[in-house]
């Protein structure tokens, strides 16, 4: 289980998020929705330890574990993952040597090149990336659909405990959609965790998640399930009291 507690996060000296309680239970998959600035992509990135977000007070805790002070290389080795919501680009470094890398940091362990080769052959074909895709340098000159997908490979190949997918699907057409959320949904079972912040009814009609939050001014302002979803589709959030 992954629990947030009392969780205040400062960027760059302005508060964002003030007080958020949340669990998120092994098994489960999570939507988070909120109004552009209410602190999602910050939530985000202080569960993976981004050290740019000051966590003021408040704990993170995974399996029992106080993880607030983790590097991310360690939450990462622990099995926790962010697909960025804009991934930086990486000159010089290809797509294959950056995810043979992050595997082998995460795991502990060093796959050979034919091995890893195997593997990423199969996600790409999963994946429909035509298989050239890894010998590009990351996300440089990518358009926003394939960063995406790059992202999402990379939740394939890490096969991570807790995945949080922080717009994902932005920006992409609905066939690709449709790729992504049933890559998501094969790499879900009963021990994992997984997180989608999204503005979009659509993907979560493919992922059917469990709990739905809502953020609002660094708060989570309610929960609830389809209906909800169906309201905030309807009506936006102004309806919504803050909490
Ligand atoms: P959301 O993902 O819900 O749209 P964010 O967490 O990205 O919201 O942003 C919340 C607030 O924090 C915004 O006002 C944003 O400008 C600010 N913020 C987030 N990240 C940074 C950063 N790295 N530097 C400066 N301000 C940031
Ligand atoms: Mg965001």
């Amino acid at each position: 289980m992954l629990e947030i507690k009392n969780l205040h996060v400062k960027v760059e000296g302005k508060k964002i998020l003030n007080g958020i309680n949340l669990k998120f239970e092994k098994g489960k998959i999570n939507a988070i929705m909120g109004p552009n600035g209410s602190g999602k992509s910050t939530l985000a990135n202080a569960i993976m330890g981004n050290p740019k977000y000051e966590i003021t007070k408040g704990k993170i805790f995974f399996n029992g574990e106080d993880i607030t002070n983790l590097s991310p290389d360690k939450r990462a080795k622990k099995g926790i993952f962010l697909s960025f919501q804009n991934p930086s680009e990486i000159e010089g470094v290809t797509i294959f040597n950056f995810l043979r890398m992050a595997f082998n940091n995460s795991k502990n362990q060093k796959i050979s090149v034919f091995d890893f080769q195997k593997l990423l052959k199969e996600k790409l074909k999963i994946l429909k990336i035509p298989e050239n895709f890894s010998e590009r340098y990351l996300n440089q000159g990518f358009s926003g659909g394939e960063k995406k997908k790059s992202e999402i490979l990379q939740l394939s190949i890490l096969n991570p405990k807790v995945a949080i997918l922080d717009e994902t699907d932005s920006g992409l057409d609905i066939d690709a959609l449709k790729i992504i959320a049933s890559e998501t949904n094969r790499v879900m079972n009963k021990e994992k965790i997984i997180i989608v912040i999204t503005h979009y009814k659509r993907i979560l009609e493919h992922l059917k998640p469990d709990k739905l939050f809502v953020m609002i001014d660094g708060k989570i302002a309610c929960e609830g399930g389809h209906k909800l979803i169906n309201q905030i589709e309807e009506k936006g959030y102004g309806w919504i009291e803050k909490n």
